[in-house]
């Protein structure tokens, strides 16, 4: 895996701005989710070839675009830990929220941050996006950056992940290249959620003819009150 992520991100033309350690430590953090594959649902990919180009290169791209230095980031709907803990090996001045409604995934990714020496600690939330973006949480408005892959719907999200965002900082949603569509459909939960779309960047995974989308969503005004609703009102009448 190591070499796969090396030569991956050469490729990409993130070497230098990665550690020398990086790939080393992605390919630790990939073994170490193979293994635990075994006995918990972490992945459906289950050799280390795919591992090296589906998670962790297609995480990687996201440098590509964003400068993370210094900056702060909360994954909703993190799972395994992508993109967040990803962006963290890449990036370790990047202060990292991991966010999941499933308890265990966090309880793993904190073990997987213990034993990656020199990984500085993550924070995680256990629970709902919708419900940690509320007002009486204190997390509204505050992150430079929100992340999201494979969680949901590009307008389901946004009433999931805007919220977090600070005003002039960003939500990057990672999505396919059939998601026109769906961008069409987000257009009204954007505006109203204070959004303006800034960027569709497709991408091409290396060493695959895979390519995928980031779409970057810029804050530009606060979250009004009353958003996010209820999950059960989001599921039912999305934006
Ligand atoms: N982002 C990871 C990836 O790309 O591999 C995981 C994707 S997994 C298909 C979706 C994850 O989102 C699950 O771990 C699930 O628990 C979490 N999730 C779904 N809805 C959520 C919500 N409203 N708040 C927090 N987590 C959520």
């Amino acid at each position: 895996m190591e070499q796969i992520i090396s030569a991956g991100l050469d490729q990409l033309g993130l070497t230098a701005r990665v550690p020398k350690d990086a790939p080393a430590r992605l390919a630790q953090y990939g073994q170490m989710l193979l293994e635990k594959n075994r006995m918990m649902n972490l992945t459906a990919i289950r050799e280390p070839e795919g591992v090296a180009r589906l998670h962790m290169l297609d995480c990687a791209a996201l440098l590509k675009f964003c400068n993370f230095e210094g900056k702060t980031l909360v994954d909703v709907g993190t799972g395994a830990g992508f993109p967040g803990m990803v962006l963290k090996i890449l990036v370790p001045s990047l202060k990292v929220t991991l966010l999941d409604s499933l308890a265990k995934r966090l309880n793993w990714l904190t073990e997987v941050c213990d034993a990656l020496d020199g990984v500085d600690s993550i924070t995680t939330f256990y629970g709902r996006a919708e419900e940690f973006a509320l007002e009486k949480q204190g997390l509204r408005d505050s992150f430079d950056f929100v992340t999201a892959r494979a969680v949901a719907e590009l307008r389901v999200l946004c009433e999931l992940c805007l919220p977090f965002v600070k005003v002039g900082g960003q939500f990057l949603a990672m999505k396919s290249t059939s998601s026109d569509q769906e961008l069409e459909e987000a257009a009204h939960a954007v505006k109203l959620l204070g959004g303006r779309v800034t960027e569709v960047q497709d991408y091409q995974i290396p060493g695959t003819d895979i390519t995928h989308r980031l779409i970057v969503i810029q804050k530009m005004a606060p979250t009004l009150k009353g958003y996010p609703r209820r999950w059960a009102k989001i599921q039912k009448e999305p934006l």
